[in-house]
């Protein structure tokens, strides 16, 4: 599979730390990418140069909301558009100069990280995420690294139209619009939701535990969106409300039928 983090019309940043803030709102991480964009753009391409930058930028942002997980200072806009998201210390935003080890990490790490999803999303699946959420690097970031939530959205819509979600599909404007918003469900939850940080929980053997809506302490059923609402943290317990997201989420799976091509 391609790699997940750079594409046409697609870019993340999430394991350089760009959601991992208390403020992770899209106006606050734009404010944020910005910043840095803009305070790394005029210095000198050396190792200590880049090192004060990065130490400063550093010391003048809020605290990670996970300190045990990094976030690079060196992250930022990689274009004038501020549509793509990436390493400003890469040597292909440095005219060729390796300044990876100034940041959170070091330049191996950097170069051989890959998150969870490069081994369980299919090439297909991936693609989809780059079409559906074509060009917004902050949606792109929130889908690609959850897994079963871009799994549960698809296949939510799939159980409404009778058909599999492919490409062809989304192609059409009207289509890919409401599949963007039914993707767009994750910039909307709680602060501290499972939904946001949960995709990737480990257990012992490596593989995520899984997620589940105690439907009978609240008296009820399970719904019929329960695969999508597990995964967005429809749980009282992450501070969203399960019927508000219920109601939502089943607006947003038909109006995807709705916009079917
Ligand atoms: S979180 Fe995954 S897709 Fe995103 S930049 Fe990191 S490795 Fe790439
Ligand atoms: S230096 Fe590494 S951690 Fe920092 S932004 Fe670049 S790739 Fe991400």
């Amino acid at each position: 599979m391609k790699p997940l983090c750079h594409r046409d019309g697609a870019s993340c940043g999430a394991c350089c730390g760009l959601y991992n803030r208390r403020d992770l709102s899209r106006p606050a991480v734009h404010a944020l990418l910005s910043r840095r964009s803009e305070a790394l753009a005029g210095v000198p391409r050396t190792p200590e140069a880049f090192r004060a930058t990065a130490g400063r930028l550093q010391a003048d942002e809020d605290p990670a909301l996970f300190p045990s997980v990094r976030v690079c200072p060196l992250l930022g806009y990689l274009d004038e558009a501020r549509s793509r998201v990436g390493c400003l210390a890469h040597p292909l935003a440095t005219d060729g100069v390796d300044l990876r080890d100034c940041g959170a990490y070091d330049a191996q790490t950097c170069d051989t990280f890959f998150c969870p999803s490069h081994s369980w999303l299919s090439e297909e699946e991936a693609a989809l995420a780059v079409a559906a959420c074509a060009g917004d690097p902050y949606l792109y970031g929130l889908v690609v690294t959850d897994v079963p939530f871009l799994r549960a959205a698809l296949e939510g819509v799939s159980a409404q139209t009778g058909a599999r979600v492919e490409q062809r599909h989304v192609a059409h404007p009207r289509f890919r619009a409401a599949l963007q918003r039914l993707l767009a469900l994750k910039e909307e939850l709680a602060p501290g939701s499972d939904g946001l940080f949960g995709a990737f929980r480990a257990g012992t053997d490596g593989e995520p535990v899984p997620r589940a809506i105690d439907y009978a302490s609240l008296g009820r059923a399970a719904s019929a969106y329960d695969a999508i609402l597990t995964c967005v943290g429809a749980d009282p317990r992450s501070g969203n409300d399960l019927e508000a997201l219920e109601a939502e989420v089943r607006r947003r799976v038909e109006a995807c039928a709705k916009a079917w091509p």
